[in-house]
């Protein structure tokens, strides 16, 4: 297993903010992960990146980032195998080489095949857990495996205990023609056009039951708002954009705005999507 010590936060998400990670570990099997974990009293597992933002200073909590070993793809009694480090983008490229059909929806999402798991990351309407048939991950206990039936998935919210890491998924693909794959695959990707480039976390708001964030966001007359290095966003009101400079602290005081305008305004209380790594809270 892999260590690293004095590791800038900023490096490891896409909003790149926050502090220096203490330790970050690196296990590159199930039973270095079993171990660490069972002698862990907290840490945080990380995939991409692109769903979470550290706080600034110090993080002495662990973290934890699956190594290279658990990013694979195969074909395995008609179900696509992918390990849990997988990028997204590899997953879409490789059902597009096998014309394989099911996954085109998660086209241009960024990130990792567990992180998408943990997130139920997805659609408004579809996330990745529709398509999943079983998940394997592993506690400090050991290895399991969990059939979707078994588990309580939900609007952004993947099911998992939080002590769980995710190993692997079987997803359910079927055969399909390889030009409609790929047109549905751009299609997906043309949605995802509008929305802002630049260091971002993606929404930073769950959309509350029957409404959008960012449209109560635009309402509110929030777009464009900027604290330090952190602007909401002209494009889409539901990203904060980082220019470069932007500290947690500037993030946070945004997403505190935000939260207090649109509840003084529409009486809904936003939740945020983006998951915060601060120990001190
Ligand atoms: C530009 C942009 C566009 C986006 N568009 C979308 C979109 O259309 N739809 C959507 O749903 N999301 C979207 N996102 C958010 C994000 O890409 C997804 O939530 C993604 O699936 C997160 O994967 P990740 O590997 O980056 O997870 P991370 O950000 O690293 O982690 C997210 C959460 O998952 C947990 N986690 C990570 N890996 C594991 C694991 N192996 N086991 C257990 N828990 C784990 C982390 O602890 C954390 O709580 C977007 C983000 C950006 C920056």
């Amino acid at each position: 297993m892999k260590e690293y010590a004095s590791v800038n936060a900023c490096d490891l998400t896409t909003m790149h903010c926050g502090g220096t990670i203490a330790t970050l570990y690196e296990p590159e099997t199930k039973e270095e992960l079993t171990s660490l974990l069972g002698g862990l009293d907290a840490f945080v597992v990380i995939g991409g990146g692109s769903n979470l933002i550290f706080s600034d200073g110090l993080i002495t909590t662990a973290v934890i980032r699956l190594g290279k070993a658990f990013s694979s793809l195969s074909i395995e009694g008609g179900a696509l195998h992918a390990a849990a480090a997988t990028p997204l983008k590899a997953l879409l490229q490789y059902c597009l080489r096998n014309n394989l059909s099911g996954l085109e929806f998660m086209s241009g999402i960024p990130g990792t095949v567990g992180g998408a798991i943990a997130m139920n990351a997805g659609t408004p309407d579809k996330g990745i857990m529709d398509a999943v048939l079983e998940v394997e991950y592993v506690d400090g206990t050991g290895t399991h495996v969990v059939k979707r039936d078994a588990i309580h998935y939900g609007y952004r919210r993947g099911g998992f205990d939080s002590r769980a890491v995710v190993t692997s998924a079987r997803l359910c693909v079927q055969p399909g023609a390889p030009e409609e794959i790929a047109a549905t695959m751009e299609s997906y990707l043309l949605k995802k056009k509008n929305q802002p480039g630049g260091f971002s976390s993606g929404s930073m708001f769950r959309n509350p039951p029957g409404s959008a964030a960012g449209h109560l966001i635009e309402q509110a007359g929030l777009k464009g708002l900027r604290i330090g290095g952190a602007k909401i966003s002209e494009i889409h009101g539901n990203f904060i954009i980082n220019d470069g400079n932007a500290t947690t602290a500037d993030i946070r005081s945004l997403l505190h705005m935000i939260k207090e305008r649109v509840k003084e305004r529409f009486g809904i209380e936003l939740q945020e999507e983006v998951k915060i790594i601060d120990e001190r809270l």
